[in-house]
């Protein structure tokens, strides 16, 4: 299979090659393209079996095209959230920002990473800018909510990643608090590199129909 065969659209499908990537791994094969048709996904991977791509393609994918449709004046007002990336640690949330960087290049969309242990100026700085994408780790994500840095309530993607780690590191009252903050109509892409029931049972909480994949 070819990444043109999951309809995935040219200014994507050109970074993709400069990244040196010639077919999709299994996951991005299964994910992609119920993903870009708007589906939940549930999807059991480990890191290194390219997850990252294949929950952040369709949503560049998706965002990119939304903003171009919009011409005009909704073009010139501010940018707002429209995907969250929650991410249990600052080196899987850097990782992933170092990926979106690759993927958005040929598009104008604006992603920014944040993280707990550092001043927060920076973070905050780049969010006043306009971001559409944000990754984040749970903690600094409630604390610049709270601070009201930070609005949620126009994200149409919610991914949340390594949600097995998130739960042993103790982040499941922070996905609690999130959840209710979060548009009802979303896409949630949910993974996790195993399904005790704890997992089982907050992804049935949070996902609506799933696509069920396992790699
Ligand atoms: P991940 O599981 O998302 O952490 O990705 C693991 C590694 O695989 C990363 O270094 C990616 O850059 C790389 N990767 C992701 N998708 C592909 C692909 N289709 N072909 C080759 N390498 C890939």
């Amino acid at each position: 299979m070819t990444f043109k065969e999951l309809n995935i659209i040219e200014p994507i499908l050109q970074a993709l090659t400069e990244k040196g990537y010639s077919t999709p791994t299994p996951i991005q094969e299964q994910a992609i393209l119920p993903a870009i048709d708007h589906q939940d996904i549930l999807g059991l991977a480990q890191t290194g079996t390219g997850k990252t791509a294949a929950f952040s393609i369709p949503i560049i994918q998706h965002l990119h095209l939304d903003s171009l449709q919009k011409e005009g004046e909704e073009k010139i007002a501010k940018r707002a959230i429209r995907a969250l990336i929650l991410t249990p640690t600052r080196e899987l949330a850097i990782q992933i920002g170092e990926s979106l960087k690759d993927y958005t290049r040929y598009t104008d969309l604006q992603y920014t990473v944040i993280f707990g242990g550092v001043k927060q100026g920076s973070q905050v700085n780049r969010l006043k800018a306009g971001v559409d994408i944000l990754v984040a780790t749970p903690g600094r994500l409630l604390d610049l909510m709270h601070q009201g840095h930070i609005k949620i309530n126009k994200v149409q993607h919610f991914v949340l990643d390594e949600a097995d780690r998130m739960l042993d590191m103790g982040f499941i009252h922070d996905i609690k608090r999130l959840l209710p903050r979060l548009p009802k109509n979303r896409q949630t892409l949910f993974f996790s590199a195993t399904m005790p029931r704890s997992i089982a049972s907050l992804s049935r909480s949070i996902l609506k129909n799933p696509i069920r994949i396992e790699v």
